[in-house]
């Protein structure tokens, strides 16, 4: 398992920056979750999402298979981060 400070050095690593291009320019800039429902994301702050995380899973790092293209909604909704209690019925109804 990597520490905190050993993932903020990781996503400083100039393998990383390199490794994030390819994926996102493999995904053609486009969210991929959104993909996947069939929507077209709107949202053009895009990241490079470790699928399986990369705190448990550092092996798989730079392993373009777990990389992918997600925008800032569904990265942060993936991670559950900024959830609020009185978006959790509509997020009920839409899943
Ligand atoms: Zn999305």
């Amino acid at each position: 398992m990597l520490s905190k400070q050993e993932r903020t050095a990781f996503y400083k690593s100039k393998e990383w920056r390199h490794i994030r291009e390819q994926v996102l320019k493999r995904d053609n800039f486009e969210c991929q979750e959104c993909k996947r429902q069939g929507k077209v994301s709107t949202d053009k702050r895009l990241d490079v999402d470790h699928i399986l995380e990369l705190e448990y899973y550092p092996e798989l790092a730079l392993d373009l298979d777990n990389l992918e293209t997600l925008d800032f909604e569904c990265h942060n909704r993936k991670h559950n981060r900024f959830v609020k209690k009185e978006n959790k019925w509509k997020n009920d109804e839409r899943w």
